[in-house]
C-alpha cells in the first residue's frame, strides 16, 4: 500500500493560540506551565487531525514556540555565549526562556541581549533563526525536546515519524561569525549530535527519520556536493531509516547526488518540478523509497484528484510500494482549515484547499491509486473534479477586458517618454526642490485611535462619512506636523491603509480576503494574505481622493502612494492556472491607472513601493533573469503612464542590491530610497560600480529602533554617500515608513533629519 504522510503541520492553531499563548508568556500573563500546556494541547490536536484524516505516520518534531530551525540551533548547543547559557548546554538542557531570548533578545528569565539575526526560509515568507557559527566550534546535545514530544506522541498511541532539519541544511542556513572560515568545518562535530540524536529516537522506537534538505534545490558549490555524500555516508549507520525531504524547487544538477545519498528514502517536491518524477525515479536505488509531493503546500488551491489519480498510477506502477504520497513541503506555509471561512462564498470556497483539507486530499489519492477508495473518496473525487471545471470556466475569474489589455500592450508602454536626463531637468523645473531633498516613506504613526477607527468602521459601529471624516482629520494632522518640520516632499500618511497589500487587494478585482487564513510569518507574528483567484482590474480610483485631499492643504508637492505589483504578487496567494508574470502584469495594469489618475489629480511625485521585488528571486540563478525580466516590465507598465515631468519614487526595504543592480537601474524610476542606515552607507558601493544613474534616498536612520537619530550622525551618512553618488541626485530620508513609531518620537528624528539636510546644502551648495 501507498504510505501518506506529511512534512509537517502548521503549528500556530486554527485561532491562532500559539500566537495569542506566548504573547501572554513573554508580557507575564501566562505561566510557563499554562504556555506548555497549549504546546502540548496543539501537538496532540494536530496529530489527532492527521490520524483522523487517515495518514500512516503522524509528524513529530515540526511543532516550534518560536522556529524549527531554532530548535535545531538549540538541540545542537549552539547558544551564542551572549546568552549566558554554557551551564544550560552542558547540562543538556537549554532553557525555553533561552531560545527566547536568542529570538528575541528578551524572555521572562534571564537577561537580555543581542537577539539572533531572522531571515527568510528560502523563497517563502517564513522567517528562521539564522544560527550563528564560530570557527572550531563544538556541539553537544543540549535539548531532551524532541525527545519528549516523541514520547507524548506514542504514548497518546500515535505512530510518529519524526522531522528534523537535516545537518547540511542547518549549517547551510548559519552564517560565520568572528572570523570568515569555511562551515563544512564544522560539519563533523554537529554529525556526532546528529548521530546521538538518531540512535536516541532509534531507542524510542522511531522507524523513519525525515531530514528537511532544501539546500538540495538550489546550487550548491562542489564542496558542499561532496559533503552531502560524506555527511549522509556517516549517519547510515544511525539505526533508523532516513527520509531526505527536498523542496521548493527542482533537484536539478543535484538530482544524481540526491539519488546517491545511502538513505532509505527521498521526498521531492513534483509542484514546483513536475519534471523531475521520471528522472528520479530512473536514478533511485531498487529499495528506496520515494515521496511524492503533488499536493500544493504553498498554496491553497484545491487539487485535481482526477488528473493526479492519472498522473500517479504509472508511477504506482513503476515503484509499487516504494511510493509514499505527501504535500509538496510541510504545510507550515498554508492556513490551518477552510471550515472556517463561514464568510467566503460557497464557490470560492470549493476552490480551496488549507492543510486540513490538503490531509484528506493526500489520504483520498492515496487510497485512488491503491484501488481502495471507499465511497467516500469516490464523492471527493467527483466534487473536486466538479468544483476544479466551475473554477475554470468561472466568469468570476476571466475577464475578456483584463486578457484583451493585456495582449494589447505594447513594449513603449512600459517606457518613460523620455530618458531620465531629459526628464530630470523637467521635474527640477515643475518641483522646484532644494539640494538634498527632504522626505519620508509614506507612512506616518498608526496610532491607537487609527487602528480603533478602523475596527469601528469595519464592524459597522462607525458610518463610512465619520470614518472618511476622522482619517482626512488624521492626515490633515500629518500634513500640519510636516509643514512645521519643513519636509520638503510630504506625503498624506496612509492612515486609512491597513496594510499596504490588503488595502489595495480590497479595491482590486480578483482579489479575496480569508478571515482566519493565517500563516506563520516569524515567532507569533502570522500573517493573512490576500487570495488572488480572478483576473484582476480596478473598478475605481484607490488612493487619489486622500493624496488629493492631503494636496489641498499644502503648497509642496505631495508624494502619492501606492503599493507595486511586483509586493502585492509576492504577499499574496496567487493563483495556479496561470503564469505568476501574467498576473503580475494584471496588477501593473492595474495599478497604472492609479498612477495616471494620481497625476491628473495634481499629483506630481508618486511612489511605487517594492520591498519584495529581492525576495522575489528564484532559488536557482539560471531563472533570475527571467523572473527580473517580468518583475521590471511590470513596474515599468505601472509607472511609465505618466509625463516627464511627474516624478516616479520607488522604495525598497533593503539594499542588498549588487547581483541585482542592473535591474533595479532597470526600474528607471526617478528616484529610489533604501535602507542603508544600518550599513553605514556601505551599501552604496553597489550603485558607485554601477554608475547608478538616477536619484538615490539612502536612508539616514534606521526607524526599526526608539532612538533618536543625531543631526551630525546624519551629516556623516551622507558624506559618506556623497563619496559615491554626487550631490544633485541624493535625497534626504529615514529607512522605511514610519507607521510602527510614535509621533514622540517621530517629530525630534526628523526635526534632526531636516537639520541635517540644511547643513549639508549650507556645505555643498
Ligand atoms: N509606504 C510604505 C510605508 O511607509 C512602505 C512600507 C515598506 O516599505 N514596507 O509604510
Ligand atoms: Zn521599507
Amino acid at each position: 500500500m501507498t504510505v501518506s504522510h506529511i512534512l509537517g503541520y502548521p503549528r500556530i492553531g486554527a485561532q491562532r493560540e500559539l500566537k495569542k499563548t506566548t504573547e501572554a508568556y513573554w508580557n507575564g500573563k501566562c505561566s510557563r506551565r499554562e504556555l506548555e500546556e497549549t504546546g502540548r494541547e496543539l501537538r496532540l490536536r494536530h496529530w489527532q487531525a492527521q490520524q483522523d484524516a487517515g495518514l500512516d505516520v503522524v509528524s513529530v518534531g515540526d511543532f516550534a514556540f518560536y522556529d524549527h530551525v531554532l530548535n535545531v540551533s538549540v538541540m545542537l548547543g549552539a547558544v551564542p555565549g551572549r546568552f549566558s547559557a554554557h551551564a544550560e548546554v552542558s547540562s543538556g538542557n537549554v532553557d525555553l526562556d533561552t531560545a527566547f531570548r536568542m529570538a528575541r533578545g528578551r524572555a521572562p528569565s534571564g537577561d537580555p541581549a543581542a537577539a539572533c539575526e531572522m531571515t527568510k526560509y528560502f523563497d517563502t515568507n517564513y522567517h528562521y533563526l539564522v544560527p550563528e557559527l564560530h570557527e572550531g566550534q563544538i556541539f553537544t546535545l543540549a535539548s531532551n525536546r524532541l525527545f519528549e514530544e516523541v514520547e507524548e506522541a506514542l504514548s497518546a498511541g500515535f505512530t510518529p515519524k519524526v522531522t528534523l532539519t537535516g545537518p547540511l541544511t542547518w549549517l547551510w542556513l548559519g552564517k560565520t561569525k568572528g572570523s570568515d572560515f569555511d562551515r563544512l568545518s564544522l560539519l563533523d562535530s554537529v554529525l556526532n549530535v546528529y548521530g546521538e540524536i538518531l540512535a536516541r529516537l532509534a531507542t524510542q522506537g522511531i522507524e523513519w527519520v525525515q531530514l528537511d534538505e532544501p539546500a538540495l534545490v538550489q546550487d550548491l558549490p562542489l564542496a558542499w556536493q561532496q559533503a552531502y555524500e560524506r555527511g549522509y555516508h556517516r549517519l547510515q549507520s544511525a539505526p533508523l531509516k532516513l527520509l531526505v525531504a527536498t523542496y521548493f524547487g527542482s533537484l536539478g544538477d543535484n538530482l544524481s547526488l540526491a539519488t546517491r545519498l545511502p538513505v532509505a528514502g527521498l521526498h521531492i517536491d513534483a509542484v514546483r518540478a513536475p519534471q523531475q518524477v521520471e528522472s528520479v525515479i530512473d536514478r533511485l536505488g531498487p529499495h528506496q523509497v520515494l515521496s511524492i509531493g503533488f499536493i500544493d503546500g504553498r498554496n491553497i488551491w484545491r487539487a485535481d484528484l482526477a488528473a493526479l489519480r492519472e498522473r500517479l498510477l504509472p508511477l504506482k506502477v513503476r515503484l509499487g510500494q516504494r511510493l509514499w504520497l505527501a504535500p509538496s513541503c510541510s504545510l507550515l506555509h498554508v492556513p490551518v482549515d477552510m471550515e472556517q471561512e463561514t464568510e467566503l462564498d460557497k464557490e470560492l470556497v470549493s476552490w480551496l484547499a488549507f492543510a486540513q483539507q490538503k490531509l484528506v486530499e493526500i489520504v483520498t489519492l492515496t487510497r485512488l491509486i491503491d484501488n481502495r477508495a471507499t465511497p467516500a473518496d469516490e464523492k471527493r473525487l467527483d466534487e473536486a473534479t466538479r468544483a476544479l471545471d466551475a473554477r475554470r470556466e468561472s466568469s468570476r475569474i476571466h475577464q475578456s477586458a483584463v486578457s484583451a489589455r493585456l495582449v494589447a500592450v505594447k513594449p513603449e508602454d512600459s517606457q518613460r517618454q523620455a530618458p531620465y536626463s531629459v526628464r530630470a531637468n523637467e521635474q527640477r523645473r515643475a518641483l522646484e526642490l532644494p539640494l538634498f531633498p527632504t522626505t519620508t516613506i509614506g507612512s506616518f504613526p498608526q496610532t491607537n485611535e487609527i487602528r480603533a477607527a478602523r475596527r469601528a468602521f469595519k464592524a459597522g459601529g462607525l458610518a463610512s462619512v465619520d470614518y472618511e471624516a476622522h482619517m482626512q482629520a488624521e492626515i490633515a494632522y500629518a500634513i500640519e506636523r510636516q509643514e512645521a518640520l519643513g519636509i520638503d516632499v510630504p506625503v498624506h500618511g496612509e492612515a486609512e491603509r491597513n496594510d499596504m497589500v490588503e488595502y489595495f487587494g480590497e479595491q482590486l478585482e480578483g482579489f479575496a480576503f480569508t478571515r482566519f487564513g493565517w500563516v506563520q510569518s516569524y515567532g507569533s507574528r502570522c500573517v493573512k494574505p490576500p487570495v488572488i483567484f480572478g483576473d484582476v482590474s480596478r473598478p475605481a480610483p484607490m488612493t487619489v481622493r486622500w493624496s488629493q485631499y492631503a494636496q489641498t492643504l499644502t503648497e509642496k508637492p505631495m508624494k502619492g502612494m501606492i503599493t507595486g505589483p511586483v509586493t502585492i504578487l509576492q504577499w499574496s496567494f496567487v493563483r495556479d492556472d496561470q503564469p505568476r508574470a501574467t498576473t503580475c502584469r494584471q496588477i501593473a495594469l492595474a495599478l497604472r491607472d492609479e498612477v495616471v489618475d494620481l497625476e491628473k489629480a495634481g499629483i506630481k511625485i508618486i511612489q511605487i513601493d517594492e520591498p519584495a521585488l529581492r525576495e522575489g528571486l528564484p532559488l536557482r540563478q539560471y531563472e533570475w533573469q527571467s523572473y527580473l525580466d517580468w518583475a521590471v516590465e511590470s513596474f515599468q507598465l505601472t509607472a511609465a503612464g505618466v509625463a516627464n515631468a511627474t516624478q516616479v519614487h520607488t522604495h525598497m526595504c533593503y539594499s542588498e542590491f549588487n547581483d541585482i543592480i542592473g535591474a533595479i537601474a532597470a526600474l528607471d524610476a526617478d528616484v529610489i530610497t533604501i535602507e542603508t542606515s544600518r550599513s553605514d552607507m556601505q551599501l552604496l558601493d553597489a550603485f558607485q560600480d554601477f554608475s547608478y544613474p538616477n536619484e538615490i534616498g539612502p536612508g539616514v536612520y534606521d526607524i526599526h529602533t526608539p532612538n533618536i537619530p543625531e543631526v551630525s550622525w546624519m551629516v556623516d551618512l551622507m558624506e559618506k554617500a556623497l563619496e559615491k553618488i554626487p550631490a544633485e541626485r541624493l535625497w534626504v530620508n529615514p529607512d522605511c515608513g514610519l507607521k510602527t513609531r510614535g509621533w514622540a518620537e517621530v517629530e525630534p528624528a526628523l526635526t534632526n533629519m531636516v537639520k541635517a539636510a540644511k547643513l549639508l546644502r549650507q556645505r555643498y551648495a
